[in-house]
């Protein structure tokens, strides 16, 4: 997705979008980037793949807070 391909049906038609996160089951896409967006979407505009993630300038919340998963 980060290329511009989707990884689902191989369209070209990706689209970046800033937003946050609404809850553990609930995606709020933003409509513009601001302070409050920490995590940016990739979004396929063909068959709707959706992707999330992580600002960079918040990945050090993730190791502040989260649990490390570690390979089995
Ligand atoms: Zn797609």
């Amino acid at each position: 997705m980060r290329r511009g391909i989707c990884v689902k049906c191989r369209s070209d038609h990706v689209y970046v979008l800033a937003g946050r996160a609404g809850g553990y089951s609930e995606v709020e896409l933003g409509t513009r980037w601001s302070q409050e967006s920490y995590l940016h979407f990739y979004a396929c505009a063909v068959c709707g793949y959706l992707e999330s993630y992580i600002n960079p300038d918040r990945l050090d919340k993730v190791v502040k807070h989260g649990r490390p998963l570690r390979p089995s």
